[in-house]
């Protein structure tokens, strides 16, 4: 697994189109080079490459898991009240409202600072807020996250397009709280600094329906994490949305700070850095990464190959051989829990080539199946 990813990387180390997004001092300041990638099954096991330990500040991404705080603490009906579920076919940084005053979706700015003040209304002063959403982003991760407070400052200063949005919303009725506490903790919820590891595993906690898989501990419901990957499938790398599901085929969100996070549903989460961004604020080499790992790991959701069959249903010892009993046809999840099954077992085998890029099947070594 880890060459695999290893291998993935370092074949796009060498591309280096793009720019680093200019708008927020730092970003403009970070090493273009930083390359990691991590994933993490929801059954908890971690897998990272690259700059795995490097924290970046979370950016777009914190959206898709601040819209399933709010649809824990309000419900579907009261949030979908104060923004849409469509994509906005437009840039994250556009306003894009419906004819009701609702921002398009909870990914593009506009949305995710409607959903941002809804976390404890209007009233919760800016600090109190982004404790909370600090806090919770730290249950998802499984680790005490900090703001990173340059980046907060930094992006503050150059906030006029957040904030010219918070007064347009605040016209609309769609936001009560004062224009510019309401970008301030936006921004806050976006300066929380992770690393690739942390990602995975929040994705993860997503793909497994809101059980973060390392603690154990239900973050969001099962509901609330199927609503945020929904979103994530049509609007997740905003007006690139269709082209990425046609190419890669996995619920995902980008940030500006060279972040990219897919979910499996049921399977994995996976996160990758690179901090150049293509002309939709998407990562460059993170976008080929996906393509990568979907094709040569059989991960395209809406491949007729992709589908969850149990494993190993039975390991016996006959005549000097070991007899794997599998089931179904194998795919990538499969493949990492059985192999994992194995070596837990210490059964022998030579199982070099798993998959093939065009049809995920197992292929036996010294291991009769
Ligand atoms: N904080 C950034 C902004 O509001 C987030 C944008 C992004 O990551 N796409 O502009």
């Amino acid at each position: 697994m880890t060459e695999h990813l290893q291998a993935i990387i370092d074949s796009v180390r060498d591309h280096d189109s793009g720019e680093l997004a200019d708008y927020i001092d730092v970003l403009k300041h970070a090493d273009p080079d930083k390359l990691a990638l991590a994933m993490c099954t929801t059954d908890g096991h971690l897998y990272a490459v690259g700059d795995a330990d490097y924290e970046f500040s979370i950016q777009s991404i914190s959206k898709p898991f601040v819209y399933a705080l709010a649809l824990d603490m309000y419900g579907p009906e009261e949030v979908h009240a104060h923004v849409g579920v469509e994509p906005s076919g437009e840039a994250f940084n556009k306003l894009s409202l419906d004819d009701d005053g609702r921002p398009a979706n909870p990914l593009i700015n506009a949305g995710a600072i409607t959903v941002n003040q809804l976390i404890g209304g209007p009233d919760i002063p800016v600090e109190q807020r982004s404790e909370k959403l600090r806090d919770y982003f730290s249950r998802l991760a499984g680790r005490e996250l900090t703001v990173d407070e340059r980046v907060l400052d930094s992006e503050l200063d150059a906030a006029d397009r957040n904030k010219a949005f918070a007064h347009m919303l605040r016209e609309a009725g769609t936001i009560s709280d004062d224009a510019h506490d309401a970008v301030a903790s936006y921004i806050a919820q976006c300066a929380v600094l992770v690393t690739v590891k942390d990602l995975a595993v929040m994705a993860a906690t997503l793909a497994a329906g809101g059980k973060q898989p390392v603690t154990g501990e239900r973050v969001v419901s099962a509901e609330a994490a199927r609503l945020a990957q929904a979103v994530m499938v049509s609007s997740g790398m905003y007006d690139a949305s269709g082209q990425w599901m046609v190419n890669v085929g996995i619920p995902a969100k980008s940030g500006v700070a060279g972040g990219l996070i897919g979910t499996l549903p049921g399977q994995l989460g996976i996160a990758s850095l690179s901090p150049r961004l293509n002309k939709q604020g998407n990562s460059v080499r993170g976008v080929k990464i996906f393509r990568e790992l979907s094709s040569s790991m059989g991960l395209n959701m809406l491949s007729s190959n992709f589908f969850v069959a149990p494993g190993i249903r039975r390991i016996e010892r006959r005549d000097d051989a070991d007899i794997v009993e599998l089931q179904g046809m194998i795919n990538f999840t499969n493949a990492e829990k059985i192999l994992r099954g194995l070596t837990k077992n210490r059964v022998y085998t030579k199982t070099s080539a798993l998959y093939r890029r065009d049809s995920p099947n197992l292929s036996s070594g010294n291991t009769r199946t």
